[in-house]
């Protein structure tokens, strides 16, 4: 099985993408920390990134073609955070076809701008493995470490009031074209996004089992 998980910023996608790859065993393949480690090891690949994403913009479509494909060589993954576009969309299917491999469902959490603020301005997370939490409404067991791997928690740095509502508009900007471009393959799963995770990871157990 070979999931998409799409919303904007603060929608639940990386919250719903760790559950799925344990429920069900998928790679889960995050671009966000993908290219967050880059810049934290400030490689030649971070150092070009860095700029963007501390702006809240998207890093360019080639580039981050690039690194989808050195991490999709077989099935049985669940991407997080690609494709974001309708561009990004078209590569993915590119690349895919090369590995014989097919997208199964586009599930796309539905969120209002207002919960995506709430979230993201109390969010921290876990800085070995990623995990989200909220400072208010899913805090860790123990202050300031992740309960999942004992990693120390953080602010995202993009995670302030300004790069957040940018962060919003390039999604409204991107979004429409490519749920477009998966509702008409039949492969939309759409959900609301504002509710809590449990109710979410339910109805997307239930669509893709
Ligand atoms: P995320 O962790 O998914 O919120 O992504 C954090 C940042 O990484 C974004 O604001 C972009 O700068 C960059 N990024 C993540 N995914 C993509 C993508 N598919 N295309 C371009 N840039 C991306």
């Amino acid at each position: 099985m070979n999931l998409v998980l799409f919303g904007a910023p603060g929608s639940g996608k990386g919250t719903q993408a760790i559950i799925l790859s344990e429920r069900f065993n998928l790679i889960r393949i995050s671009l966000g920390d993908i290219l967050r480690s880059e810049v934290k090891e400030n490689s030649p690949l971070g150092q070009e990134v860095k700029g963007y994403m501390e702006k809240g913009l998207l890093v360019s479509d080639e580039l981050v073609a690039r690194v989808i494909e050195s991490h999709v060589k077989s099935g049985g993954f669940i991407l997080d955070g690609y494709p974001r576009n309708l561009t990004q969309a078209k590569t993915l299917a590119e690349i895919l076809k090369k590995h014989n491999i097919d997208i199964d469902r586009f599930i796309y959490l539905e969120a209002n701008r207002d919960t995506v603020i709430e979230r993201l301005s109390k969010r921290i997370v876990c800085k070995s493995c990623g995990a989200n939490y909220h400072l208010k409404n899913m805090p860790p067991k123990e202050e300031g470490f992740c309960d999942l791997c004992g990693g120390d928690l953080t602010q995202r740095k993009d995670d302030t009031p300004e790069v957040i509502l940018r962060r919003w508009e390039v999604f409204l900007k991107e979004s429409a074209q490519l749920i477009d471009f998966y509702q008409k393959q039949g492969k939309l799963f759409k959900l609301d996004g504002n509710a809590d995770k449990d109710e979410v990871f339910e109805k997307i157990k239930l669509e893709v089992r």
